[in-house]
């Protein structure tokens, strides 16, 4: 999410304690709560005491108060109170935004994959990553929240871990939507995939990331021996404990061939999903790196797509084509694409502004390398419903 640089201040403070969270606020809390909050306030004074941290045009080096932060006026009016923001040593970040539902707790940055579109490129496990999300929790705890996902990274690779913080959200949370994005392979163990069943509730729902029918063209996308019939373990263990899977399923030069057998192998071997996504790809990460060997526009896959989500649809099974704009997917399969692209990396091009299906498309990865500008053809009628 989006990242404010600071203006010149000294930042000793926040280098010795590494990184604050806190959730943003500009009207003055009781002192009992203060220690929760991040002030934006322009006047440093004894008022500050208490907080976290302030941010604002000011300066201040008093030592009783707490670290000062100074940045833009335009920046300090797009924080947003009731936001969590980390101060790092150099800017900050919102890392739980009020105004969406594209909120995320990423627990790792290591995998026990490598697959060759993967926007996240593996790093070794920071333990701090897991610990910062256990204090988004904290600061959450006794809120309303829509939705958390848990991603990573392979964030069941945690094991223990991961089980205290879906733990944490499906009990201090039990109303939202909880979606942890995996490759499955971890719940190949039926131990595990039960104890994940003791700590999950009706409403989370575990994303599991297939990439063919065959296991070597799934292997080859994932970067491992024998990661197929791990992840197909996985997922049938998932299902067994009663947990929701979905499936979902990123095309590439690898697969597109195949989607509409690909179709077949669900309906035939995981009809019990909650739901199927056909995804496009975000070119970031090893995307961006492996473009020339992986990436096909979606424009050019459109009738083996058509072929495949008309297949699930007729036969039953709730299908959803994630990530691709309507221009580039064939007009019969239309009702199927979503707007499923988080708000803050979400673009559109200038000739969408003519575009009547504009507010319901999915657009574009703001993040991509290059996006397939020459297939782009703004409609001129809204779709009948
Ligand atoms: S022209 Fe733009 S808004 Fe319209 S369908 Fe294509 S990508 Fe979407």
């Amino acid at each position: 999410m989006k990242k404010i640089r600071y203006t010149n201040q000294d930042t000793s403070k926040l280098s010795s304690v590494n990184t604050v969270l806190g959730i943003i606020t500009r009207t003055s809390q009781p002192f009992y709560k203060r220690s929760k909050y991040i002030l934006i306030t322009n006047t440093p004074s004894l008022d500050c005491m208490g907080y976290k941290a302030c941010i604002g045009l000011g300066t201040s080096n008093n030592p009783l108060l707490p670290i000062f932060i100074n940045i833009e006026e335009s920046e300090l009016n797009s924080l947003v109170d009731g936001d969590i923001i980390r101060l790092g040593k150099n800017s900050l970040r919102t890392v739980w935004s009020l105004t969406t539902n594209d909120n995320a707790l990423m627990l790792t940055e290591s995998c026990n994959c490598k697959c060759v579109m993967c926007p996240q490129p593996y790093r070794e496990h920071d333990p701090q990553q897991s610990k910062e999300c256990h204090e988004i929790l904290d600061l959450l705890k006794g809120q309303s929240v829509g939705s958390i996902c848990i991603t990573g990274g392979e964030p069941s690779l945690l094991k223990k871990d991961f089980l205290n913080i879906l733990k944490r959200c499906t009990q201090e949370h039990p109303e939202s939507d909880i979606s942890i994005l995996t490759n499955g392979k971890t719940f190949s163990d039926i131990g595990y995939a039960k104890q994940t069943a003791q700590v999950s509730n009706r409403k989370t729902i575990f994303c599991v990331s297939l990439h063919s029918d065959v296991d070597n063209i799934h292997d080859a996308t994932a970067g491992g021996k024998n990661s197929h019939s791990a992840t197909e373990n996985g997922i049938y263990n998932l299902a067994q404990f009663g947990l929701n899977v979905e499936i979902r399923h990123v095309i590439t030069k690898y697969n597109y061939k195949r989607l509409g057998d690909f179709a077949e192998y669900l309906y035939s071997y995981f009809p019990f999903c909650r739901h199927y996504a056909f995804m496009g790809m975000e070119l970031y990460g090893y995307a961006a790196k492996n473009e020339e060997e992986i990436y096909i526009s979606p424009y050019e896959y459109r009738e083996e797509l058509r072929h495949a989500i008309t297949k699930l649809y007729h036969r039953g099974l709730p299908v959803s084509i994630y990530n691709i704009p309507f221009c580039l997917c064939h007009k019969d399969i239309h009702d199927f694409a979503r707007q499923s692209i988080s708000q803050w990396k979400n673009t559109f091009l200038e000739t969408c502004t003519i575009c009547e299906e504009k507010p319901n498309c999915a657009g574009f990865f703001a993040t991509s390398k290059s996006l397939p500008v020459e297939y782009i053809q703004p409609l001129t009628e809204k779709r009948s419903k």
